[in-house]
């Protein structure tokens, strides 16, 4: 991690299902990027109050906890770039893949072209000479993605410490799911772990028995 560069992480904790989204803060450039994308509201006003230029929003799957809030949050600030693996953009546009029709609150994004496709091993430039990696860690969803910069690592709903990976939906996959989860234990050495529900484990490998 470059000591040059300041980011701080923000969890919003959301109001559907509790999921989690993380604003990447890097005060030296006034600008920030979004790991999933729940309240809008809260998100707005976050990013507002404190004078922050939104760069994109990284989803770590297209279940609709993770994603709802796209709509609003592109109206406020149009052009914004979303990064998301190639099936995860099929779930932005389908209740069905994104299972919000079975939760009784239908949700599709509106058609939007700034969508960049992500596959394994692929980087984006965050700041400075910092980049962010996507790791494909499909089971819990076929669309899941895990997010590295540094010494961050976002999982989603991939491994949630303390907790089975849920791998019981029509695009889940249990054989993955587990290949998944001990990948990301691979890749969470010195990292601080920052899941898509309940809290950040900023010491994750020291402070959780594996
Ligand atoms: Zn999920």
């Amino acid at each position: 991690m470059d000591k040059v560069e300041k980011v701080e992480i923000v969890r919003i904790v959301n109001s559907v299902f509790q999921s989690n989204t993380y604003l990447i803060i890097n005060s030296n450039y006034r600008i920030c990027f979004l790991i999933d994308c729940g309240d809008s509201s809260l998100i707005i006003d976050t990013i507002n109050k404190r004078g922050l230029f939104l760069k994109g929003v990284f989803i770590t799957h297209s279940h609709f906890d993770h994603i709802y809030g796209l709509n609003a949050v592109i109206s406020e600030y149009p052009g914004i770039l979303i990064y998301i693996s190639a099936f995860g953009k099929e779930g932005l546009y389908s209740d069905k893949l994104n299972l919000s029709r079975y939760n009784l609150c239908p949700y599709v994004l509106q058609r939007y072209d700034n969508i960049k496709e992500l596959n394994e091993g692929d980087t984006i430039d965050l700041f400075g000479n910092i980049k962010i990696e996507a790791y494909e860690t499909p089971g819990h969803d076929k669309s899941c993605l895990t997010y590295k910069f540094g010494n961050y690592l976002f999982t989603g709903d991939a491994f949630i410490p303390g907790l089975k990976v849920v791998a019981t939906f029509p695009n889940s996959n249990k054989m993955d799911a587990e290949l998944s989860r001990q990948r990301i234990i691979f890749l969470s050495k010195k990292c601080g772990l920052y899941p898509g529900h309940g809290e950040i484990y900023e010491n994750f490998q020291s402070e959780v028995y594996l």
